[in-house]
């Protein structure tokens, strides 16, 4: 397939699309949707703001010519969303795209998972922040313990779906699973990412002080095993990570905030609402459905979708700790995804 190659104003390509496919969630995690700002009278998207599946498919292929050659399927929570399968073939048979993942809180893996494998799906990233079941009770704010995110990871590892666990860490709340789930996923041949407690929307509260760095981690680790580092797969690679001496498991970190790795972001997002975000901290999204419904042609989004990636600038996390950073306004995590 003839792919156009984009590049932004810090000439880094156009290679990822995340795609929040529904703002909705079922838990209510303290960092991201906390429970007292996203209650029973919170006002989530009505259906016909969300973009159908059609529309996913037909942006995903203009977003594969120019250049995505992967797309991850998030939201709030993509599980929820109805026939999550039939996206995920659509999106399989587009030619060009090397790679689908879906990132998911598991808890209604376990009943999704050999239809989303069937349907072309190859990986899934798993949240999970603590094995403690109070503590994750707490943390997702729902009271819902461990039982069923464990179970959704057996069932995708059981139909064949490569499984990585990610974990958000927020000093004074889980710091004490760091290493429990450190070995925990050591051990059952998990691959597990520490991420930096990130400063995403406005309603988390977020302070410089609740994040836990990289480096603190991995001092912690260290003290438990030899970590070797190994280099990264490919150019953008978020993760940077190491492999457990005389295993071949891998343990990771998602540094954005202490270690930031703007200068290879090459990350577009499109919310569940057709806006196109060309950084998580970016508040101001470009519209697509619109032009989409207004009956735009395929040439037309294209070079719409060229003009906002070519005008792009965004290194936030390269320059968090200016004054006027940290007070801009944001776009919620669970409204464009992680
Ligand atoms: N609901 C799904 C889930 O939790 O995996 C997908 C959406 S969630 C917004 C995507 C990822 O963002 C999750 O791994 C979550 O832990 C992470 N996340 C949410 N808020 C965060 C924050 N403030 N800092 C760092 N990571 C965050
Ligand atoms: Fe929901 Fe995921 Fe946000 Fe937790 S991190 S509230 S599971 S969208
Ligand atoms: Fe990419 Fe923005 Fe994150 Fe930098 S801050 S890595 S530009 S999403």
């Amino acid at each position: 397939m003839e792919k156009t190659i984009i590049k932004d104003t810090l000439n880094r390509p156009l290679r990822d699309l995340r795609i929040s496919v529904i703002d909705r969630c079922n838990l209510r995690c303290q960092y991201c949707m906390p429970a007292d700002k996203f209650g029973p009278d919170f006002e989530f998207l009505p259906k016909s703001a969300l973009l159908t599946y059609e529309e996913i498919e037909r942006v995903s292929k203009i977003f594969v010519k120019l250049g995505v050659e992967k797309i991850r399927l998030t939201g709030g929570e993509p599980l929820l969303r109805r026939d999550m399968p039939i996206l995920v073939k659509k999106l399989s048979e587009i030619d060009g795209l090397r790679d689908i993942g879906l990132t998911t809180n598991g808890i209604l893996l376990e009943k999704y998972a050999l239809d989303l494998k069937n349907a072309g799906l190859k990986r899934v990233n798993v949240s999970l922040d603590s094995l403690n079941d109070e503590l994750f009770g707490k943390i997702n704010g729902r009271n819902i313990g461990t039982k069923p995110v464990l179970d959704g990871i057996k069932k995708a590892r059981e139909v064949g779906l490569g499984v990585k666990i990610n974990m958000v860490v927020k000093r004074g709340l889980n710091d004490s699973e760091i290493i429990p789930m450190a070995e925990y996923c050591k051990n059952n041949g998990l691959q597990l990412r520490f991420i930096e407690f990130m400063d995403v929307g406005s309603t988390n509260g977020w302070k410089m002080d609740d994040v836990i760095t990289k480096k603190q981690i991995y001092d912690m680790l260290k003290e438990h095993y030899e970590l070797e580092a190994l280099d990264p797969a490919y150019f953008g690679e978020v993760a940077k990570l190491y492999r457990y001496k005389d295993t071949d498991v891998d343990v990771g970190f998602i540094s954005s905030v202490s270690e930031s790795f703007c200068s290879s972001c090459t990350r577009a997002r499109l919310s569940a609402n057709g806006q196109i975000f060309t950084c998580l901290f970016n508040g101001n999204g470009h519209d697509i459905r619109n032009v989409m419904r207004n009956g735009a042609t395929d040439e037309q989004l294209a070079e719409r979708i060229s003009g906002i990636w070519g005008d792009r600038n965004d290194r936030y996390s390269d320059e968090r700790t200016a004054e006027a950073n940290l007070n801009r306004k944001k776009i919620e995590m669970s409204y464009i995804g992680g």
